[in-house]
This record gives structure tokens, C-alpha cells and sequence, in this order.
């Protein structure tokens, strides 16, 4: 089975990949990830992918592109979990030509529909633990008085450098332009996105998305 899950910044889509991996037994693919691992690797295209990241703007579908296409045919896998890609038509195109090609096909689209204050709440307050990688919020997730990572007990969190609420207004803006013509995209006739309310508790999102998810696999 392979899923994308489309979502708003701050949509909680990194959340709820975790718990579709664990579930569904998928393949984590997040654009995200690949991108700040690039940048970290220091590459002649590093510096090139921050500048666009820290202005919420979007990297080139071409590089996007072969990204994905080198993660897909390394991944060996029996399904995946897009996470922040498609962002754009042609990147949905190039997906649905990657997967045809090797044999698979586009299972289920969810996406998380979060409201504009949700989004900037949510990501504004973000942290993570250095050591972990464990995500707070500090209005409603702060980690323990002591200042202590609750999952390792490191001492030292970060912000993602385009987590900013400027740059987070216009991750947002981009995010609404793009995520309309992927809606038309994927519904119509193919009939295979399935919208989530993303404003609710988290648990309440992962019973939606599972349950769906289920149905369409026919557990
Ligand atoms: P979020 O979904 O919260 O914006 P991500 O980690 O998915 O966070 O993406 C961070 C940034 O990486 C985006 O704002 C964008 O600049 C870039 N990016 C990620 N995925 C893509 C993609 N598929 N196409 C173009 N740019 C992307």
C-alpha cells in the first residue's frame, strides 16, 4: 500500500506518519527530511536549499525529483508514506509515473485539514530535543520543569530555522495555492483522498486515519 499525506505546516503530518508507519508497516519518505539532510551533508547545493527553505519558498521540482526518485529505488520496500510530497502538479505526475513504471500504485491521499491559527500555534511554540528528536510545544506541551528532554533527559532543545512566524505566514500561503490543485488532482473520478479535520486531539486524527485506512487496504 502507498499513501501521501497532504497537510498544511504544522498539520501534524510528521505525527501522524509515525504512527501510520508503525501500523501499516510503510516506508517513511519525507521531502522535509531528505532536504535538511542534503543541506546538512554540505553539497554544492546546500547552501542553495536553505536560502529557499529559511524563505518558505519551495525548492525546484527538478531536485525534488531526483531525490525521490533515488529514495524510491533504494528503498526495497512493500509500501510508502509520501509526507510533504506532491507539493505541486508536477510533482504528482512525476509520482504517478515513478510508481507506474515500478509496478505500484497510489493506494489512499489523506489529507489534514488544519486552520491558519492551528497552524502558526502550533509551529511558533515548536521545539525539539538536539538528542532525540522529540517534538514540544511550549504552551501545550513543555517539556518537564527541570528542562529535561521527558523520552532521553537531554537539557538542549532547537527550533527549525524556518519555523519563524513570518516565514511560517508564507509556508502557509504557498501551502493553500499548491494543495488546491492536488485536491482536484487526486478527487474527481480517481476518488482517492479522504479529508481529516487536523484541528482535532491528535488521538482523535490517528483513529480517523486508521480507521480509513483500514477500510481501503479491506483488513
Ligand atoms: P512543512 O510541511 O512543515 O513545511 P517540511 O519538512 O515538509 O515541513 O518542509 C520544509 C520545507 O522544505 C518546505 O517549506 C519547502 O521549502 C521544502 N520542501 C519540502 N518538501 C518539498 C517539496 N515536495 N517540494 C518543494 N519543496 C519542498
Amino acid at each position: 500500500m502507498n499513501i501521501v499525506l497532504l497537510g498544511a505546516p504544522g498539520s501534524g503530518k510528521g505525527t501522524q506518519s509515525h504512527f501510520l508507519c508503525k501500523e501499516f508497516d510503510l516506508t517513511h519518505l519525507s521531502t522535509g527530511d531528505l532536504l535538511r539532510n542534503e543541506i546538512a551533508k554540505q553539497t554544492p547545493l546546500s547552501q542553495n536549499i536553505l536560502e529557499t527553505i529559511n524563505k518558505g519558498h519551495l525548492v525546484s521540482d527538478e531536485l525534488i525529483a531526483d531525490l525521490v526518485k533515488k529514495t524510491i529505488e533504494e528503498s526495497h520496500t512493500k509500501g510508502l508514506l509520501f509526507d510533504g510530497f506532491p507539493r505541486t502538479q508536477v510533482q504528482a505526475q512525476l509520482l504517478d509515473s515513478i510508481l507506474e513504471i515500478l509496478n505500484m500504485r497510489l493506494d489512499l491521499v489523506i489529507n489534514l485539514l488544519v486552520s491558519r491559527e492551528k497552524v502558526i500555534e502550533r509551529i511558533v511554540n515548536r521545539y525539539t530535543c538536539i538528542k532525540c528528536g522529540a517534538i514540544y510545544n511550549t504552551l501545550t506541551k513543555p517539556w518537564d520543569s527541570s528542562t529535561k528532554c521527558d523520552s532521553c533527559g537531554a537539557s538542549e532543545f532547537k527550533q527549525r530555522s524556518d519555523d519563524r512566524e513570518e516565514v511560517v505566514l508564507e509556508r502557509y500561503k504557498i501551502y493553500q495555492d499548491q494543495c488546491e490543485t492536488l485536491k482536484d488532482y487526486y478527487g474527481g473520478d480517481r476518488g482517492i483522498i479522504f479529508p481529516v479535520d487536523g484541528d482535532q486531539d491528535v488521538s482523535v486524527v490517528w483513529d480517523d486515519i486508521k480507521r480509513e485506512t483500514t477500510k481501503r487496504l479491506g483488513r
